[in-house]
């Protein structure tokens, strides 16, 4: 079996909805079971609700439920037989009728409270799915509704909950292989779940992927399949860069390390129950199912560069300490890190030597009050406006010039270049510039690495394909 997931904008109208069901029945074959995000924007605005009930505002309350409902009502109306839409709109006011309920408990105390809130939350992706399930159904695709609630099983943590995979594993066992075998289609919402005594939790903002994967991992899917709207992960962000292209594949391990530094790949917790399982991770474009995405798995084939990515962190800031006595002295670092903590800051780089340690951290000009705390350990100076890129890939260990070939194309466009590391895992090569060298060292970087080759020839959905054979 697979699972397919489908995000916001994949199941935003019924254009939309009509577009995931037609790429779910190219998909029949494999026994999918679909996850769906809430309707874009549905989120946002459920979170308006608990925001209003919490000022005791509840008429703004009100009025926002109703027009989440006029949506769903006008996504059914144009996909589902009038019998099938009345049925719906049953489901469907009573789901409104309890958040409506939700909210007047929370405008009479006058604030929600976090289980409240998560509560409120749920009720995007309770109705999404039903509103798929039902028009798999009017589609010709056989289909059942399966409750996420009663089958992720979560602690009571919000407003993100982590889920436990054992008690999960066997509510999805003894629930979803009875409907495969039937040859129907589940559905069910992501980010939902609750916890062993049954209290509704989210796997918090975004965590419909996360829901996939711990589906993916608890049934042993062949793949798991993330439908968004962009045409997979890019070798960097399109912003700072126009010429960023698609990665064809990506090993698990190069894709945690750039997310770890601010890529806009999979949140690296989602892809964890994948990893454990060796299960490929997909990243597909509902927009445009013909094109052949990112493929996420185990061992990535060779790309076209020994780099497969370059990501970037804007906002660091680095505090130099020189302590020409102390430094290296596990007591120093010992200090060092429980400063650090006692902040909570974590340290993106560190590079000690000789008399002098450096730190980046996330942060900007407000941490200049670090520095008389940090005094204490030597000389401080503090330079924010800092920005880290982080080159990744497998291909670079054990690699002789690489260093030099990077730091080269750097030199010559005249980027002064402040902290550099290479991690022991050597997958990656990190440094540190000013933030406003970071675009053009990234562009400079990109075409020296990736665009001075031949385009990646690419078959639409080869890398699908390739997944499904292994
Ligand atoms: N609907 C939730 C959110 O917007 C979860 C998700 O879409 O992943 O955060
Ligand atoms: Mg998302």
């Amino acid at each position: 079996m697979i699972v397919m997931k489908f995000g916001g904008t994949s199941v935003q109208d019924a254009v939309a909805i009509r577009r995931v069901a037609s790429i779910v029945a190219g998909r029949r074959k494999e026994q999918p079971l679909v996850v769906v995000s809430a309707m874009g924007g549905v989120t946002d605005k459920l979170v308006q609700v608990a925001e209003a009930a919490g000022r005791s505002d509840l008429s703004a309350a009100v009025e926002l439920l109703s027009g989440i409902r006029q949506r769903h009502v006008d996504a059914a109306a144009a996909m589902l037989t009038p019998d099938a839409a009345r049925a719906f709109a049953a489901e469907l006011d009573s789901r409104i009728g309890e958040a409506t309920a939700l909210a007047a408990r929370i405008a009479a105390q006058g604030s929600a409270s976090p289980a409240q809130h998560s509560h409120m939350l749920t009720f995007g992706e309770l109705l999404s799915s039903v509103l798929v399930a039902a028009a798999f159904e009017a589609l010709g695709i056989p289909s059942a509704h399966a409750d996420a609630r009663q089958l992720v099983v979560t602690d009571a943590r919000h407003p993100a909950a982590t889920p436990l995979a054992n008690p999960t594993r066997a509510r999805l066992l003894e629930a979803i292989p009875p409907l495969l075998e039937a040859g129907r289609v589940p559905v069910l919402g992501g980010f939902i779940a609750s916890s062993e005594s049954g209290e509704v939790t989210t796997l918090g903002r975004g965590g419909s992927d996360y829901s996939a994967a711990i589906i993916g991992a608890s049934l042993e899917a062949s793949r798991i399949e993330i439908w968004t709207d962009v045409s997979g992960i890019l070798t960097t962000d399109p912003r700072m860069c126009p010429t960023a292209r698609r990665i064809e594949e990506i090993s698990f391990h190069e894709a945690t390390e750039l997310a770890c530094f601010g890529a806009k790949v999979l949140h690296p917790a989602t892809l964890l129950p994948a990893i454990e399982h060796n299960i490929p991770v997909a990243v597909l474009n509902s927009h445009k199912p013909q094109e052949a995405g990112t493929i996420i798995r185990a061992s990535a084939a060779k790309g076209p560069s020994a780099f497969r990515a370059i990501a970037v962190k804007r906002k660091i800031a680095v505090f130099n300490i020189h302590a020409p006595r102390n430094v290296g002295s596990l007591r120093f670092l010992d200090d060092l890190f429980s400063l650090l903590r006692w902040h909570h800051l974590q340290s993106e780089i560190v590079a000690i030597s000789g008399a002098s340690a450096s730190v980046a951290v996330e942060g900007g000009s407000e941490l200049v009050k670090l520095t008389a705390e940090l005094e204490t350990l030597g000389n401080v100076d503090f330079e924010p406006g800092m920005a880290i890129v982080c080159l990744v890939g497998e291909d670079i260990r054990g690699r002789v010039g690489i260093a030099s070939e990077i730091f080269g194309v750097l030199a010559a466009g005249g980027i002064n270049i402040r902290m550099i590391a290479q991690g022991a895992s050597e997958i990656s090569l990190s440094f540190v510039v000013e933030e406003k060298d970071a675009v053009h060292a990234v562009q400079l970087l990109h075409r020296h690495l990736f665009e001075q080759l031949a385009p990646t020839p690419s078959h639409p959905s080869a890398a699908v394909q390739k997944a499904v054979r292994a």
